[in-house]
């Protein structure tokens, strides 16, 4: 434990960047809302997730890695999942779960520890429920036809300020859905009917399933209490949904505080656009691993923007770092794993996740041979665990005699002036996963992420 690091962090409550000072350095409590499990995550999905990481990992080495926990919700009861078995035909549990186990396995990947807590949604009904009962109680909701809604002028003097917004203000810009059962357009469901075709849960208000928002006030507030550290997500929650989670949590249990740090990332974005699948440039981090970029590549882009940057994901990037991935993997392999990361890399860390500049002292310990520095400071990224990752050793194959036959074939071709020959064993070697790079002397295979020597075995 070294409690000598002075953790800043940026809280968008204050809008400022403040020293973080622990309610218990015993116990530091971290709640990030996690994914909706559907689908396959996307690369946007991957950004908090290890922003979060960094920033648990930096937690564990200041306070001890028994002195922090981390919850991250998976929200497994939502009307995207309904409709993905509607049209599936699948069963939702199958859904769910199989998604859940995705996201674990891309995560894990990319070099994410699993947090200490991963709460269903689907296991809190409950607590969501009391928690409900609790705010009506207290006037700040109600029911109306099957709906439980919170009520937003009940809490007028604290809804809003997170986002920076009043609640006129929110009226006139939002595109707040207008029903029938509600007294102001702004009140946020709670609770809703289901019909007998969709998940259900026996309740006062009759069968029905929560709102998104409740189940992260619900349980946060199960498992890190009514008051706890850092609270997390993209800055595209920051309205409504953790604006709704303050109201729901500050109301029910006004004894406590909530969260005292919010920390929101900026959105990733595919070569300078928004990712959508309309514009074609969306993917999922499955489908980057299947392509063959290792999740520590992936990784590396992500931590070489500061996390409240937009960030850009490019191909050129991913080339880039593989390339010095490479290489630092090389020389971190000559150094002993479990070191001691350098002060100064650890303030960097520190001062509001500065991964950028973790990033730029690892260039200069790589220069200068620093080899000791260099691996702790990648272990303190989460870019190294105990063992170099094996897509970073050399494959154990002969390639010298291709790199004959090619340069053969090329003088060949220079005499003939028939190329196809060259042609086709350059596309053969390409898709094996090679680079093939030709010069006027000679050739040289070199293996990429993806190489797959199988590949070379009918050629
Ligand atoms: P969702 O499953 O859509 O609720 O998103 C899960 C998490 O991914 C949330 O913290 C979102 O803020 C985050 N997220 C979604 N899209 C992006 C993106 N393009 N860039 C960064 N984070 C994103
Ligand atoms: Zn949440």
């Amino acid at each position: 434990m070294t409690t000598d690091t002075v953790i800043k962090l940026h809280n968008t409550k204050t809008r400022k960047k403040e020293v973080f000072t622990p309610i218990d350095p015993e116990n530091v409590r971290m709640y990030v809302c996690g994914p909706t499990v559907y689908d396959r995550a996307h690369l946007g999905n991957a950004r908090p997730v290890v922003v979060f990481d960094v920033l648990y990992r930096l937690l564990r080495h200041v306070y001890g890695a028994d002195h922090v926990t981390y919850a991250r919700n998976f929200t497994d009861v939502d009307d995207k999942i309904n409709a993905r078995a509607a049209e599936s035909g699948r069963p939702i549990g199958e859904i769910t779960a199989e998604t859940t186990q995705w996201f674990l396995d891309d995560m894990g990947a990319l070099g994410a520890l699993e947090p200490n807590h991963m709460p269903r949604a689907t296991e809190y009904i409950p607590q969501m429920i009391t928690m409900i009962e609790d705010l009506i109680a207290k006037g700040h909701a109600y029911a109306a036809e099957g709906h439980v809604l919170f009520a937003v002028d009940s809490w007028r003097e604290g809804y809003g300020k997170l986002s920076g917004r009043s609640v006129d203000d929110m009226i006139a810009g939002a595109r707040v859905e207008v029903a029938p059962y509600k007294k102001n357009p702004m009140d946020f469901v709670l609770w809703k009917p289901s019909s007998e075709d969709l998940p259900g849960w026996e309740s006062p208000w009759g069968r029905g399933r929560p709102g998104w928002h409740i189940e992260c006030s619900a349980m946060s507030y199960e498992l890190l209490g009514d008051t706890f550290d850092i609270h997390g997500g993209g800055n595209d929650l920051m309205f409504p949904h953790h604006e709704n989670e303050i109201a729901q949590s500050c109301c029910a249990h006004p004894e406590g505080e909530f969260a005292h740090y919010w920390l929101h990332n900026e959105m990733l974005q595919v070569e300078g656009k928004k990712m959508s699948k309309s514009l074609g440039n969306f993917f999922t981090v499955h489908d980057l691993l299947e392509q063959g970029i290792p999740g520590e590549v992936i990784r590396f882009v992500f931590l070489s923007t500061h996390y409240r940057k937009p960030m850009d994901w490019t191909e050129k990037k991913a080339k880039e770092a593989e390339k010095t991935l490479r290489k630092w993997y090389a020389q971190a392999a000559e150094a002993l794993p479990g070191g001691q990361p350098e002060p100064h890399v650890v303030d960097l860390v520190a001062d509001d996740i500065n991964t950028h500049g973790v990033l730029a002292e690892c260039h200069q310990f790589s220069q200068a041979g620093d080899l000791v520095a260099l691996r702790s400071s990648m272990e303190l990224l989460g870019l190294l665990g105990e063992d170099i990752p094996d897509w970073v050793k050399a494959p154990d194959v002969e390639l010298s005699s291709h790199e004959a036959r090619l340069f053969k074939a090329r003088q060949a071709a220079m005499e003939s002036k028939d190329f196809s020959e060259v042609d086709r064993l350059k596309t053969a070697y390409t898709e094996a996963g090679l680079e093939v790079r030709m010069s006027k002397t000679g050739v040289e295979l070199v293996p990429g992420a993806g190489f797959d020597p199988a590949k070379l075995d009918n050629l």
